[in-house]
C-alpha cells in the first residue's frame, strides 16, 4: 500500500504559531494519532492574549469560544477575561499533551529536496522537514501603521494599540485614539474610564455598532446565522435594527453608516461590539473626530482641515499577516498577502501546507479555528 510505503509518513507535522489557531490544529491532530510539534517564537504558547491590553473580554461566548477536545471552565463566565483565555490555553494544550516548543520562530517554508514533505528554516539554523505544514502566525501578526505623510517627522508620542496596555500612562492626557475597529472603541473606553483629560477618536469608515448581547441572545449567535444570508435581506434587516437597538449619534459626530453591515463584514470589517463607545460618545467623553490625513512636526492634520496637537496618538490601525518572508516564494499569497487556500484546502502545488485564522469571520474567529483544525487534522491524516 502506498501509504505504508512513503518515507514522508514518520516525519511529524509541524504546525507554526502557538497561538489557539495553532494548538487547536496539534490536539485534532494528535486525536487521531499524527504525531504533531509546535513551533512558537515567543517564550510561552498564547504569546497574542498574553500582549492583549489588559481589560479584554471574549466578545464571543464562552460556549462558542472553546477549542476541540476542551470545554472553557464554566467559572470562567460568559465573556471570558483575558487572563482566563491564557490560562484555558495553558491547560488546553497540557491536557491534550501536546509537544509545544517555544522560542523557535519559523523564517522560511519550502519543498524539502526530493519533493517529500517540507523543509522549514527556522531561528538557530535549525532545517526540520515535516510531512506536512500548518501555518497558524495569527491574522494580527505585525501591527500596520499606515504610511501617514509626515509621519516620520512628527514630534509627537505615536504607538501602535499594539502597545497598549492599560490607561494608567494617559492619565491626565490629551489622547486621540485612530481607527474605530473594536480595538480601537475599547481602548477609548478604557482611555475615558482611566482617567485620560480628553479622549478624540479619528474615524475614517463608520463602524456598525452592535450590542454584544440583546435580552441574552449574544450578537455572536445572530453572526452565524446571518453569515450565509444574501447581503442585501441582511444589510435592511441589520439597518433597521440598529435603529431600535442603538440612540442616533448622528449630532455627536457618529452617524449611522451608509454601508450594509454583511456587505462590510464579508469585506472583512466585522463590526464594533459596543462595551462603552455609544454612552461615552453620548455624553460626549468620547469625542468622534475626523479621520487622519497627515503630520505636521507637531501637530495631527485631519481629513477636515482640523489640526489638532493632543499629547499621544494611539493608532488602532490593525495588522498586517506579514506571510511574505515565510512563504512568499511559493505562489500562494494574494495581491493583499493572504494565503489563497484556507483551511482543508491546499494549493495545487503545494500539497500538505494549510493555513488556519486568516479570515475574520462574523461568527467568531476562535469558533472557526476549531472548525478548521477538525478539517485539517482529516486532511493531513489521509
Ligand atoms: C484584541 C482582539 C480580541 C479578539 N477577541 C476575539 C473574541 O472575542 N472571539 C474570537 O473568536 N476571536 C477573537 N479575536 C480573534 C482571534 O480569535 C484571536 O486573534 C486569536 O488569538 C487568533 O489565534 P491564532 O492562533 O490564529 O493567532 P495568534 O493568537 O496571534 O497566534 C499566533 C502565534 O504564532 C506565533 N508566531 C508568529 N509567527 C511565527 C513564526 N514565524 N514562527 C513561530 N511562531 C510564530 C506568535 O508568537 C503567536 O503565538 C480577537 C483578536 C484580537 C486582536
Amino acid at each position: 500500500m502506498a501509504a505504508d510505503t512513503d518515507p514522508s509518513n514518520d516525519l511529524p507535522v509541524y504546525v507554526i504559531g502557538g497561538g489557539p489557531g495553532g494548538l487547536a490544529v496539534a490536539a485534532a491532530l494528535r486525536e487521531r494519532g499524527v504525531r504533531t510539534v509546535v513551533l512558537e517564537k515567543s517564550e510561552a504558547l498564547g504569546a497574542s492574549w498574553r500582549r492583549h491590553y489588559h481589560r479584554l473580554r471574549l466578545h464571543t461566548t464562552r460556549r462558542k469560544s472553546g477549542l476541540p477536545g476542551l470545554r472553557i471552565p464554566r467559572s470562567y463566565g460568559r465573556w471570558v477575561a483575558r487572563a482566563d483565555v491564557v490560562r484555558y490555553l495553558e491547560t488546553y494544550a497540557e491536557h491534550h499533551g501536546l509537544e509545544v516548543v517555544t522560542g523557535v520562530e519559523v523564517m522560511r517554508v519550502e519543498r524539502a529536496p526530493g519533493g517529500v514533505g517540507w523543509l522549514l528554516h527556522a531561528t538557530g539554523g535549525r532545517q526540520l522537514t515535516g510531512r506536512g505544514v500548518v501555518v497558524a502566525t495569527g491574522y494580527n501578526h505585525t501591527p500596520r501603521l499606515p504610511d501617514w505623510p509626515g509621519r516620520e517627522a512628527y514630534e509627537g508620542e505615536l504607538v501602535h494599540a499594539g502597545e497598549y496596555r492599560d490607561a494608567q500612562p494617559y492619565a491626565g492626557k490629551d489622547v486621540l485614539v485612530v481607527g474605530v475597529g473594536n480595538t480601537g472603541a475599547e481602548i477609548a473606553v478604557d482611555l475615558v474610564e482611566g482617567g485620560a483629560a480628553r479622549v478624540r477618536l479619528a474615524v475614517r469608515t463608520v463602524p456598525h455598532i452592535v450590542r454584544r448581547s440583546t435580552l441574552g441572545w449574544p450578537a455572536q449567535s445572530s453572526g452565524i446565522l446571518i453569515r450565509r444570508l444574501p447581503a442585501p435581506l441582511v444589510d435592511r434587516l441589520a439597518a433597521l435594527q440598529a435603529r431600535v437597538a442603538l440612540p442616533d449619534l448622528t449630532s455627536k459626530g457618529l452617524p449611522r453608516p451608509d454601508t450594509g453591515l454583511l456587505s462590510r463584514a464579508r469585506e472583512g470589517a466585522i463590526p464594533v461590539q459596543d462595551v462603552g463607545l455609544v454612552a461615552a460618545v453620548r455624553k460626549g467623553r468620547v469625542e468622534p473626530v475626523a479621520a487622519v490625513e497627515s503630520f505636521e512636526e507637531d501637530k495631527v492634520v485631519l481629513a477636515d482641515g482640523t489640526r489638532i496637537a493632543p499629547d499621544v496618538v494611539i493608532a488602532a490601525t490593525g495588522y498586517r499577516r506579514a506571510l511574505e518572508g515565510l512563504v512568499g516564494d511559493l505562489d500562494l499569497l494574494d495581491a493583499r498577502g493572504r494565503p489563497r487556500v484556507h483551511g482543508a484546502r491546499t494549493a495545487p502545488g503545494a500539497p500538505g501546507l494549510h493555513f488556519t485564522g486568516f479570515t475574520n469571520p462574523i461568527s467568531g474567529m476562535l469558533r472557526e479555528l476549531s472548525l478548521d483544525a477538525r478539517r485539517i487534522a482529516k486532511a493531513l491524516s489521509r
